[in-house]
């Protein structure tokens, strides 16, 4: 059924919900702006709204396949898709095979050094607080999720972290680190918001030539060639 974009929900940084005709699907509009820094950067990366749309259809329908249930429910168009309507957990959960970023920063460590096993990290969503790093017990204390959640979230991040690692590897891509969100659905844990050069760290795996949104967040140039290059490796 062609769907209507209605009302919109909700504006956030990369993206635009709107509300449809069915009371559980709503459509997401990925958009070209982007922001690091909790928001202190501000800029534009041409077609990212387009290449980011289409690279978390790939990758959710791939996890779909693998078993790992999903939000993502069709491709519109360039832009759009169509998601079930989650009521997004407060917790942004990040799964890392090599050191960067933050926790490069926080412990002292060289970017790049590859770790013994995969270490995941919650983060408590809140912009005010520059999502603060937190643990399993922050969460479960604070009523952010429940301890079976908790428990199911970290399973899910580790199995999407080995399906996504191998597959990136054919397309000459390592998986450095990444982002993921969860949701409730029908009063289930599912994941859902998106995986893109925005949410996950992409190295060239012979190179190590950076092919992510460190590329904007450190003016290191070529932005918008970076993200083509990975949808179009992703495409092969
Ligand atoms: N990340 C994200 N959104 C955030 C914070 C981090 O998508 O609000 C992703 C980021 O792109 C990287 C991973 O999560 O792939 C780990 O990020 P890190 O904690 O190193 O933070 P950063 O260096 O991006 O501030």
């Amino acid at each position: 059924m062609e769907l209507t974009k209605l009302e919109m929900l909700y504006e956030g940084k990369a993206k635009k919900v709107y509300k449809t005709e069915v009371q559980d699907q709503l459509i997401v509009t990925y958009k070209d702006d982007a922001t690091a820094f909790n928001g202190e950067k501000k800029g534009s990366i041409a077609e990212k709204g387009a290449i980011n749309n289409q690279m978390s259809a790939i990758l959710f329908q791939l996890l779909e396949e693998m078993g790992v249930e999903n939000h993502f429910i069709s491709l519109i168009n360039e832009r759009e898709m169509v998601v079930k309507s989650v009521t997004i957990l407060p917790l942004e959960v990040i799964v890392r095979n090599v050191t960067a970023g933050s926790m490069a920063k926080r412990l002292g460590l060289e970017e790049g050094k590859i770790l013994k096993s995969p270490v995941l990290e919650f983060c408590y969503k809140n912009d005010e607080l520059g999502d603060p790093l937190i643990n399993d017990d922050h969460a479960i204390a604070l009523e952010l999720a429940t301890k079976e959640q908790i428990q199911y979230i970290k399973e899910q991040a580790l199995k999407v972290n080995e399906i996504l690692q191998e597959f990136f590897l054919t397309k000459g891509l390592k998986l450095v680190d990444f982002k993921l969100e969860f949701g409730v659905y029908d009063g289930k844990v599912i994941l859902a918001d998106e995986i893109s050069p925005d949410t996950c760290r992409l190295w060239d795996s012979n190179t190590n030539e950076k092919l992510d949104k460190d590329r904007f967040r450190r003016d290191l140039g070529n932005v918008e060639e970076a993200y083509q290059e990975v949808l179009n490796r992703l495409k092969k």
